[in-house]
């Protein structure tokens, strides 16, 4: 996009009669600078274009220091290490940090859960945010390998900050949203009607309990979107509306390159919010070597690739999806 400036015309000034010796060295300097000039106003600042805000260096810092945590599956103490770390992040970036505590039923036992959901704070009415952001935060439990989830629970989690930190710069477009850090998203066993996105499952559930599911018109959900080898694959079954959307922003971006269909769908935390007619997108590069694995550490993402990500993002909330 290119800022057009108006053009302004000299003001002309009244002045005395010029001696005819100085008005002939007046016309032959007019005759040597006959390049047009155009008088510059002093224009406003170049309009800040949001989606160049982000860094990807940052988001990378914050999933450095989550893995740094160690394994953080639901109820360990590296994941209240984790929470604690987010919630003063988003606090710093101006937003309000609300726990969502729960237990369920696990193949495990019952687990204590919490997800955390922020609303930006510097309005002076409350926020009504319209448009969701989520990430999971948990890491897949294993018990015979060290899995710290750089990329599965860590990469889409340090975005999800420097979001904030970036939208919060922003109020107007802040106040139109939420973001939600799922715990539980990784199943136990199976992926199942009662194994696997605990933290979503809930959070749909009371929201369509409480009446709030049509206040949100719409989500992105991010999952593994650090992959230094960066291709997005949008699972089949997304809105065909808003995918339209984040290739078109991809597109004018350049980076549309790093963006495809999936040949199939995929279970992750979009499904119960699209179950509660919250049409969500799964942003997720699902072709990861490392995918659950104890590969799957901080030398196979780069902040390349969260910059990719976090900019078409971006760009598609403040010139489509929010505009
Ligand atoms: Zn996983």
């Amino acid at each position: 996009m290119e800022i057009v400036g108006r053009l302004c015309q000299t003001p002309i000034q009244k002045h005395r009669p010029i001696p005819a010796f100085l008005r002939n060295a007046l016309q032959i300097a007019a005759l040597l600078v006959l390049i047009p000039f155009v008088h510059t106003s002093p224009l406003r600042a170049a309009e800040t274009k949001i989606w160049e805000q982000l860094s990807g260096e940052k988001a990378f810092a914050h999933v450095q220091r989550l893995v740094d945590f160690g394994p953080r599956p639901a109820g360990s103490k590296a994941l209240e290490k984790s929470r604690e770390y987010i919630e003063d992040q988003l606090r710093r970036s101006g937003w309000q940090v609300t726990r969502q505590a729960f237990s369920d039923d696990t193949p495990r036992g019952k687990i204590q859960f919490v997800n955390l959901i922020a609303q930006f704070s510097g309005q002076r009415k409350a926020a009504s945010p319209s448009f969701l952001l989520c990430s999971h935060y948990d890491t897949k439990m294993f018990d015979a390998i060290r899995f710290v989830g750089a990329n599965d629970g860590g990469s889409s989690t340090g975005l999800l900050l420097e979001f904030a930190r970036v939208i919060g710069q922003d109020p107007n477009l802040a106040k139109k949203i939420e973001l939600v850090f799922f715990d539980g998203e990784e199943a136990y066993e199976q992926f199942s009607q009662t194994d696997g996105l605990y933290g979503s499952r809930y959070f749909a559930r009371q929201l369509e309990s409480g009446g709030g599911a049509k206040q949100f018109h719409g989500g992105l959900l991010f999952d593994m979107v650090g992959d230094r080898s960066l291709g997005i694959t949008l699972p089949a079954d997304s809105p065909a509306d808003m995918t339209r959307d984040i290739f078109a922003a991809a597109e004018a971006l350049k980076l549309r390159n790093h963006f495809t269909y999936l040949d199939r769908e995929l279970i992750d935390d979009h499904v119960p919010l699209n179950a509660i007619d919250i049409p969500t997108v799964d942003i997720i590069d699902f072709d990861y070597p490392w995918w659950h694995t104890a590969g799957d550490t901080i030398d196979k993402i780069s902040a390349a690739s969260l910059q990719i990500v976090g900019s078409v993002a971006l760009y598609y909330l403040s010139e489509f999806a929010l505009k």
